[in-house]
């Protein structure tokens, strides 16, 4: 069986949800689909047969043509606040084609993304450009390798047929795997349109499928707001200590379980400048980088609003218990922001001044337009490169942290391993993401994309051979801009 069908074991467990919560497709079969890409670390975890999906039919099935065994291909609802506005959404684009239950008993969702119109599709053409869903691979499976939740990519395949953006672009859909496609976003739709007990079924469902252990606590659904706002305290303090930018955190691009998902415009930085903004669409700086750990704390109050009903039947209750709940965030935020920084400059212990010697390197960062990842990476290797460290305010500010290492017990080998382990060589620079993306889309030449996906694997290994990818990009190669897809 499992040889006949390439390991697909598909459960459907979220169209036990109300009806309201999704809409069944039907698939929407592409022209001449062909494999690009294919993930086989993740297909062997998934208890896939890696060799039997990159035939034909495997490939038909990341190609929307065909459905596995068991499979119940459905669009979910959701709605969100985009830019601070409330509006309705779900798939317009993607499609889900069941939960993956692996060998080792985890649940994934299967989802084609670009796979087509459905209900949720208003005016788009439900379609993928090439360029985009490469984007979403390279950067979701960088960000996997880095250590950061994250929904995965299974694999791309083009299309055979065209899509319009501003020009023709070719056609591609992107198989994305993550532990649930929940949002905050799925909440505010079941608040704003569903009754009471639809909004309790798929917060029953929730706790069961991400946080089973408070099923039986008093008030389960306080629990369900409490571990949501840690486990997004921590997500969003990790993409900080890698200078990643999401670039469009609207609710329903933010997750139950706390996993990142949509990658779109996201962008790693080069400089250090906290005000750092790539997405096009994003004017006002909203998604900035500095603005990303308060704006998830925003997004937490706008679940926490959609779950008031179910904190407690006296409405004044409800909203001090939720308040009570989101008000931890910048606690559980700074908690795991300096333990990573920390770590990052390889201190052990604690001091209560740890908070200022960080900042103070922030400071020249800023100051002398350091490049964020490769300031660790010499600080990590003693390799003082850059104009930063020629600064006597750095002389100054290296003494104080030499001091404060010679202050702990670990030995500078010890120290030296932690910033490895905690300092990544090598992170997707945009100016290599979209090398890699040109001669793909313009030239059909997927090498480049290859090595690329190659060194992403490996960001804490520290070789010789990922200097050309750790290297910030001159000038003419700056990135300014990111557009979605
Ligand atoms: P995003 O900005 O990726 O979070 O998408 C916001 C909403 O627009 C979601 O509901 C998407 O499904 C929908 N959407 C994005 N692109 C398309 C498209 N080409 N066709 C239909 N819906 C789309
Ligand atoms: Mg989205
Ligand atoms: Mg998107």
């Amino acid at each position: 069986m499992t040889h006949e069908n390439a390991g697909w074991n598909l459960e459907n467990s979220f169209t036990q949800l109300p009806e309201t919560f999704y809409s069944k497709i039907e698939l929407n079969p592409v022209r001449s689909p062909e494999l690009l890409i294919f993930n086989h670390y993740l297909a062997k975890e998934l208890g896939l047969d890696a060799q039997a999906l990159q035939k034909e039919m495997g490939v038909r099935v990341f190609a929307g043509n065909e459905i596995p065994e068991n499979s119940v291909p459905i669009a979910q609802a959701y709605a969100g606040h985009q830019f601070g506005h409330f509006t309705m959404l779900g798939d317009g684009r993607a499609l889900l084609i069941g939960e993956q239950i692996t060998p080792s008993g985890k649940r994934y969702d299967i989802q084609l993304k670009g796979s087509g119109r459905t209900p949720y599709s208003r005016g788009g053409d439900g379609r993928a450009s090439l360029g985009p869903m490469l984007r979403e691979y390279i950067i979701s499976e960088a960000m996997h390798a880095l250590g950061i939740p994250t929904s995965r990519s299974l694999a791309v395949v083009t299309t055979g047929e065209s899509v319009i953006r501003e020009t023709e672009l070719p056609g591609a859909i992107l198989t994305r795997v993550a532990s649930s496609h929940l949002r905050f976003g799925t909440f505010e739709y079941a608040r704003k349109w569903g009754s009471e007990e639809e909004l309790k079924a798929l917060a029953d469902y929730a706790i069961k499928r991400h946080y089973p252990d408070i099923q039986s606590n008093e008030n389960p659904y306080l629990s369900l707001l409490q571990e949501v706002t840690k486990r997004q305290a921590e997500l969003v303090a990790k993409w900080q200590l890698v200078g990643f930018i999401h670039g469009v955190m609207n609710t329903d691009n933010m997750t139950i379980s706390g996993e990142t998902i949509d990658y779109g415009p996201c962008a790693f930085m080069d400089e250090y400048d906290p005000e750092t903004v790539f997405s096009s669409i994003d004017m006002n700086g909203r998604y900035a980088y500095r603005n990303q750990p308060p704006i998830t704390n925003w997004n937490l109050a706008r679940f926490a609003e959609a779950l008031l009903p179910l904190l407690h039947e006296d409405s004044d209750q409800a909203v001090e218990i939720a308040e009570g709940a989101i008000t931890k965030f910048p606690e559980y935020y700074n908690h795991h922001w300096i333990a990573g920084m920390r770590a990052k400059l390889g201190l052990f212990n604690e001091e209560k001044e740890d908070e200022t010697l960080v900042k103070g390197l922030l400071e020249l960062m800023e100051k002398y337009s350091a490049d964020f990842t490769n300031t660790f990476r010499a600080l990590t290797l003693e390799k003082y490169e850059e104009d930063l460290f020629d600064s006597a305010d750095f002389n100054k500010w290296q003494e104080q942290w030499q001091a404060r290492l010679d202050r702990q017990e670990e030995s500078k080998e010890t120290s030296q391993q932690l910033m490895r382990d905690h300092n990544p060589a090598v992170i997707p620079r945009n100016h290599r993401v979209e090398e890699a993306l040109e001669a793909a889309v313009e030239n059909e030449d997927y090498s480049v994309l290859e090595r690329l996906l190659d060194v992403l694997e490996r960001p804490y290994e520290y070789s010789l051979d990922q200097e050309k990818y750790a290297a910030p990009p001159e000038p003419s190669d700056r990135v300014y801009q990111t557009f979605c897809g």
